[in-house]
């Protein structure tokens, strides 16, 4: 019998005929990154929202494949389309391709039963990739004999603010892509015709790695792809932001995988340095120069890190999709004697968190001395947030961020480790300067990096979560944003040369 297609793996095979091989016959080699699965829980939330704005009266049905099986789902959405309410999730099959609708409306076309088709999003743009996603969808249900009168596809605006009380009117921004999606049939034809021969081969289809992996989607199978690869002691990809044409062209369409094959002339000094280190095997470290920028600091100084949430589907009022809301920050203090000091503070009420926080930062921070952040994009921008929000702390946010010095600036000029890997983190540069075992981000017992931060602080905030397993996360919380700030305390005095200071 032949096998009918699912639009995710039609999708796949855009992106690499391999991958779709790999979902077939191999899918346990697939290993979803946190991102992946953080995506595809802000596309059951934004589903869940965009069912009650298309479907206000709540007439509609949900077809469920996992409850109900592929077989019973694509029987009850033929009986649905036969009535005139919303349908979400409704199947289709045809053309050996099947897919689900996220949305489904009533409408009228040429004074006959039609259905208005919708594709949800949890994304902020109408990114290329849909509009294959709509045109497959549209192919499907026409050819299964739905009679369409548009295909839209719904995103997230993320410039929309919430104004509360569960009401979402605004959220999704809809595009029209009907004669778009009708006029592919032909192209979509040929996917599925190609997608299949490479579905029934028996060995796996020989591909390299590139940028497809992580374009348009990341690629589960990363891991296993390059395990087959052989790896260079010396990769090309650890050079940092690669914009130059010339070099592009080189790794992405020359193949060029090995540093010592890019020539010095078509890097930058910064990619000079890389290539050096990684070849020497040596540290480079302009200590004088790195010393004379932060003199120009005096203490007292403070070290500030934040911890945010964010939601594709605003919870609290005043936020927008997407908004990096801090419900954390940790911060270092060096008096002028050299004496350190900490404060912390830390929200796990899943109340909106945003006030408070911004009072007690202002509370800690005085209105003199630097304000030590690592990439300091990031901490400006919670802090602009906070400003716009709350207008009456305005001037003494704003001044917050004019204080501010991004020590990952001084990192970047003055320093590289051959063992950052092309990469300015502070999870890199602070094992390679400052080597103190206390200082380890892998030897943290539960929260590691930001993206683990926001899942403990999805959970820890879940009504389900019980006593001890809030106390243990707020604990690990705790130790991971003081081992940040403390780290660039460590950091400071490394670049600063200030090894007088016992700290
Ligand atoms: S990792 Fe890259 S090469 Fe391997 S299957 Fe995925 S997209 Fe294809």
């Amino acid at each position: 019998m032949m096998r009918t297609l699912s639009k995710t793996k039609l999708l796949a095979y855009r992106q690499c005929p391999k991958r779709l091989w790999l979902e077939i016959h191999r899918p346990e080699l697939r290993q979803d990154s946190s991102t992946t699965q953080a995506s595809f829980n802000a596309g059951h939330e934004v589903g869940r929202v965009a069912r009650r704005l298309y479907d206000p009266a709540g007439k509609g049905q949900l077809i469920d494949v996992m409850a109900e099986g592929f077989d019973a789902a694509l029987a009850r959405s033929r009986e649905l389309l036969g009535s005139s309410r919303p349908i979400f999730e409704a199947g289709f099959a045809a053309g050996g391709a099947q897919a689900f609708a996220d949305v489904m409306l009533p409408a009228k076309r040429g004074g006959k039963r039609a259905w208005r088709m919708i594709e949800v999003k949890s994304s902020t743009s109408l990114k290329d990739y849909y509009r294959d996603d709509a045109a497959i969808q549209a192919f499907v249900a026409r050819n299964a004999g739905v009679p369409l009168a548009s295909v839209a596809l719904a995103h997230i605006d993320s410039k929309w603010v919430y104004p509360g009380s569960e009401d979402y009117q605004g959220l999704l921004k809809e595009n029209d892509l009907t004669e778009e999606a009708f006029g592919r049939e032909s192209e979509v034809v040929e996917w599925i015709a190609n997608a299949h021969a490479i579905a029934r081969k028996r060995a796996e289809p020989k591909m390299g790695t590139g940028s497809h992996c992580s374009k348009p989607y990341e690629c589960g199978f990363l891991a296993h792809c390059q395990s087959r690869e052989p790896q260079s002691d010396y990769p090309a990809a650890w050079l940092p932001r690669i914009q130059s044409r010339k070099l592009k062209a080189l790794i992405d369409e020359e193949g060029v995988a090995d540093l010592r094959q890019v020539p010095d002339a078509v890097l930058n000094d910064r990619q000079l340095r890389v290539k050096h280190s990684t070849l020497t095997g040596k540290a480079y470290f302009d200590a004088e120069q790195a010393a004379a920028e932060l003199a120009a600091h005096k203490l007292p100084a403070y070290f500030l890190d934040f911890e945010t949430i964010l939601f594709a589907v605003p919870v609290w009022k005043g936020t927008r999709p997407y908004q990096q809301i801090p419900f954390q920050f940790s911060l270092h203090m060096l008096s002028r004697s050299g004496k350190l000091s900490h404060v912390s503070l830390l929200d796990l009420s899943g109340n909106d968190p945003a006030k408070a926080l911004a009072e007690a930062l202002i509370a800690a921070l005085g209105e003199r001395g630097p304000v030590f952040v690592y990439n300091e994009k990031f901490e400006k921008a919670r802090i602009n947030e906070l400003a716009e929000r709350f207008p009456r702390m305005r001037r003494a946010l704003l001044a917050i961020n004019e204080r501010i010095v991004d020590l990952m600036k001084i990192a970047e000029a003055h320093y590289y480790h051959p063992s950052q890997q092309g990469s300015w983190s502070i999870k890199k540069v602070l094992p390679a300067a400052v080597p103190d075992p206390r200082l380890r981000y892998d030897s943290l017992a539960g929260v590691q990096d930001g993206g683990m931060a926001m899942s403990a602080y999805i959970q820890a905030t879940s009504p389900a979560a019980s006593r001890s397993d809030k106390e243990r996360i707020e604990k690990e919380l705790l130790e991971y944003c003081w081992l940040d700030t403390y780290g660039m305390v460590r950091l400071w005095q490394f670049f600063s040369g200030r090894n007088d200071l016992a700290i």
